[in-house]
Formats: structure tokens, C-alpha cells, sequence
């Protein structure tokens, strides 16, 4: 029998990310503020469920994929925050798993363990990375934070999204390891831009030196499958106006949940920290809704 899934969240990544449920025969019913991106699950095979708690009540997995920590406790934990009015939580059935793909605080993902523990359910943070691309194509890296036992039981449905799963340890673990991977992608993003930017104002083609520092000791992510010179890659958002992938506000978001972990643990982030704050300048200009990589055009050369 199917696996019934409600996907809550169907933006730049739970889209592709359900409809490859959908593809691998699980029965999935999706929710979203916008009607356009639920209308493409339908398109897709998936189901537009009206009411949502009856539909969570009636699933055997619900996953989120939601913007930030609010959008999670509004939606897992209820209005009343502790899983006792209104979320998924309390409206799920026994015996249900939920699993939470969004980037949040480890603390959001804690709290919405110990609600779910209340109610004898399993649940995981399983943070993802890949970009939309491997949430289309279904290789997405999965960090999960949760008991192993519960990471096996889900490990069927992860399997659906994703090729490589990982376990970072207890609940918030998956999201730990999250924020520090995404610090990481925002110092790379940065040093990326500079990087191009100084060879084309020194002559260099883009292309060719994205090639070049690809295959030298530059060598990075950014580098190998999402340039942020346009032009340079086809099928990334450079390409397209910086339109869809991941936004400015997430990275900016993620970026402050890498500030906020290290005041509380005394670690030093000074990359970090400047890397949060270029991403708040970009958004302030009125990038927030433009891929992480339009911070390339920060770096445009003043005209002589
Ligand atoms: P997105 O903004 O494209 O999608 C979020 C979706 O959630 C939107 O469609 C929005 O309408 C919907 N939504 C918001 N509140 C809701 C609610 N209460 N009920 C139902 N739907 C609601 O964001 P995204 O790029 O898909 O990212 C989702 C999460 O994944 C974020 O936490 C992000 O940091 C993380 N992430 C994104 C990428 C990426 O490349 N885009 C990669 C890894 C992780």
C-alpha cells in the first residue's frame, strides 16, 4: 500500500522534492499559501487536500519544507507553541513520523521534538543541501538529528529525495550541521564573486577562470555547479536573472542562526559574521528575493 504523505511547503525545493514522492509511489497530499504551487503537485499526480488537519490526521509521514523557525512552529506546534492547539503535532495520527527538511534553529527543532515525544511520535530535523537541482533530480544530501532508530524508519521515504543521509546526532543535530555547512556556502559565495569579479577587472574571461580556479586548489562548490558570473553555466540562476534556487532572505536567515549559535557557544566566526552582514546589505538594496548569487552584481566595478 502507498505511503500517505502531507508535504507542507511546496516552494523553490518541497515541490520538486514531493513530486519525486510522488513518482516513486507514495500518495502525497501538499499544502502551500499559494494555489499555483499546490496546483503543480496536481499536475504532477499529488492531491490538493482542503482540510488540512483532517488530511495530517489521516497520514502515516508529514513533511515540512517552510521558509524559517516561525513558519515550523506555527505549523507543527500550533498557535498555542507547545503542540497543543492547532499544529500538526497534535493533530497527527499515532504512530506518525514527521520530518522537518526546513533550515531552523536547532532550539525550533528541539521544541518540536519534545512536542511530538508528548504525544508518542516519532520525529526528525533532516535539514537538506543540493540546491534545487538535487531536489529535482533527487540527490539532495539529507542531515538528520533524531534517534537512529527513528533515521531507519524514515530512511525509505529520505532515499525517495535523496542520495546521501547522514546523522548528526540528537534532535537539533541535523540543523546544527546545517548552519554550519550553509556558513560555509555563504563565505564560499562571496569569495567566489570577488574572485571573478578581480580577474575580469584585470581581463580575464569569466568562463576561463572560473575553469581554471575549478580545477586548482580554488576549487569549490560555487565554483564547480553554481557560477554566480552570468553566462558562465547554463541551468543556474545567474542564468536566468537570478530568479528561483535559493533566496537572499534564506541565506540571510541561515547566516544569522550561524551568529546566533556561536554567541551561545563562544565560538568565533568572523567569515561568518561578514558574510551576514554583505547578504543583509544585498537584501536592504532590495535583492532579498533574488538568488544568494546576485551578490555577484555587489561586486560590479565602479565605471571609470
Ligand atoms: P521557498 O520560499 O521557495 O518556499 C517556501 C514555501 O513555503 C513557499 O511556497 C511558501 O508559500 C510556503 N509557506 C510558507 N508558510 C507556509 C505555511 N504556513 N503553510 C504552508 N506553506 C507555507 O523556500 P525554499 O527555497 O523552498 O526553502 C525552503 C527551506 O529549505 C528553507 O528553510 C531554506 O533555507 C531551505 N533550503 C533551501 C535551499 C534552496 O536551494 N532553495 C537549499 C537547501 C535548503
Amino acid at each position: 500500500m502507498a505511503t500517505k504523505i502531507v508535504f507542507i511547503g511546496l516552494g523553490n525545493m518541497g515541490l520538486p522534492m514531493a513530486l519525486n514522492l510522488v513518482r516513486k509511489g507514495d500518495e502525497v497530499c501538499g499544502f502551500d499559501l499559494s494555489p499555483p504551487a499546490v496546483e503543480k503537485l496536481v499536475q504532477g499526480g499529488g492531491r490538493a487536500g482542503a482540510d488540512r488537519a483532517a488530511e495530517v490526521a489521516a497520514a502515516d509521514i508529514v513533511i515540512t519544507m517552510l521558509p524559517a523557525s516561525k513558519h515550523v512552529e506555527e505549523t507543527l506546534l500550533g498557535s498555542g507553541g507547545d503542540g497543543g492547539n492547532g499544529g500538526a503535532v497534535a493533530a497527527a495520527k499515532a504512530g506518525a513520523l514527521l520530518i522537518d527538511c526546513s533550515s531552523v534553529a536547532p532550539a525550533t527543532a528541539r521544541r518540536v521534538a519534545d512536542a511530538a515525544a508528548a504525544r508518542g511520535l516519532d520525529c526528525l530535523d533532516a535539514p537538506v543541501s543540493g540546491g534545487t537541482a538535487g531536489a529535482t533530480n533527487g540527490t539532495l544530501t539529507f542531515m538528520v538529528g533524531g534517534s537512529a532508530a527513528t533515521l531507519e524508519r524514515a530512511r525509505p521515504t529520505l532515499q525517495k529525495m535523496g542520495k546521501a543521509l547522514f546523522h548528526a546526532g540528537g534532535h537539533g543535530a541535523g540543523q546544527t550541521a546545517k548552519i554550519c555547512n550553509n556558513m560555509m556556502l555563504g563565505i564560499q559565495m562571496v569569495g567566489a564573486c570577488e574572485a571573478i569579479r578581480l580577474g575580469q577587472a584585470n581581463g580575464l574571461d569569466a568562463a576561463v577562470l572560473s575553469d581554471i580556479m575549478a580545477k586548482s586548489s580554488g576549487r569549490n562548490w560555487v565554483l564547480e555547479l553554481y557560477n554566480p558570473c552570468p553566462g558562465v553555466m547554463d541551468n543556474v540562476p545567474a542564468s536566468r536573472g537570478y530568479s528561483g534556487g535559493f533566496g537572499v532572505d534564506l541565506m540571510l536567515k541561515d547566516l544569522g542562526l550561524a551568529m546566533e549559535a556561536a554567541v551561545a557557544s563562544s565560538a568565533s566566526i568572523p567569515l561568518g559574521a561578514l558574510a551576514r552582514n554583505l547578504f543583509d546589505l544585498h537584501s536592504k538594496a532590495g535583492a532579498g528575493a533574488l538568488d544568494f548569487s546576485s551578490i555577484f552584481r555587489t561586486f560590479e566595478r565602479r565605471p571609470a
